[in-house]
């Protein structure tokens, strides 16, 4: 069964310009024109990948990606947020709300497929991992505990929420532990093909990680290693 992406963006020549390079691509796309729409769509079959303009008329494309997060059904659906606005600000923004990746418009074709491939691959490692197809051992360092084979972190008996990003992160970090560990190092290792990436969105995902950290504590095992990387160091 071929991969299926939902492209919600409510400019008509913009969505058929993603629709149709996904589709050449060898995706299985629907387009819809807003929230609302999408919600529809969802309810009728859960995408593989969503790609989601901001700026859409009624509730943004923010706002419905942390509602997507929120809910138990799609909150492990990839979301690649499209965005004309290249501030900074903006994008941590929408990285904190719960998009995996952004493109700003305007966007070569290629970028966007070469993006939403990555992403993919991304989950798709995660969903495998989740199904029993990896026999890495937990490992458990200051009460924080992670499980390769059930994708799951827990902080005592708190389950943590990561996205399939997030953890492949702290898995890496916390096999590494107590190693400075560079941004181009994390590159490799937790997004793989990254060449529309730059080494910036390592410490927008760190600081993500470290948010969803923060409620035991752990987020401080998470050490920044100046004009180095990271570490992720034992107390
Ligand atoms: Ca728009």
């Amino acid at each position: 069964m071929s991969t299926r992406i939902l492209v919600v963006e409510d400019e008509p020549a913009i969505r058929e310009l993603v629709a149709v390079n996904l589709r050449h691509a060898g995706y299985r796309v629907d387009g819809v024109d807003s929230a609302e729409a999408a919600r529809a769509a969802i309810a009728r079959a859960l995408p593989d990948l969503i790609v989601l303009d901001w700026m859409l008329p009624g509730e943004s494309g923010v706002d419905f990606a942390r509602a997507l997060r929120a809910d138990a059904r799609t909150g492990t659906v990839p979301i690649v947020l499209l965005t004309a606005r290249a501030h900074e600000g903006d994008k941590l923004l929408g990285f904190e709300r719960g998009a995996d990746d952004y493109i700003t418009k305007p966007f070569s074709t290629r970028e966007l497929v070469a993006r939403v491939r990555a992403v993919l691959r991304r989950a798709t490692a995660a969903a495998e991992a989740s199904a029993g197809a990896t026999d890495e051992a937990p490992i458990e360092i200051e009460g924080l505990r992670l499980e390769p084979a059930a994708v799951r972190v827990s902080a005592g008996d708190a389950r943590l929420s990561l996205s399939p990003t997030e953890f492949r992160l702290l898995h890496f970090l916390m096999r590494n532990a107590d190693r400075a560990v560079s941004r181009n190092r994390l590159l490799d290792e937790v997004w793989g093909d990254h060449v529309y990436i730059d080494r910036r969105t390592v410490d927008v995902h760190i600081r993500r990680l470290r948010l969803a950290l923060a409620p035991s504590g752990h987020d401080r095992l998470i050490e920044t290693v100046r004009g180095e990387g990271y570490r992720f160091a034992r107390r």
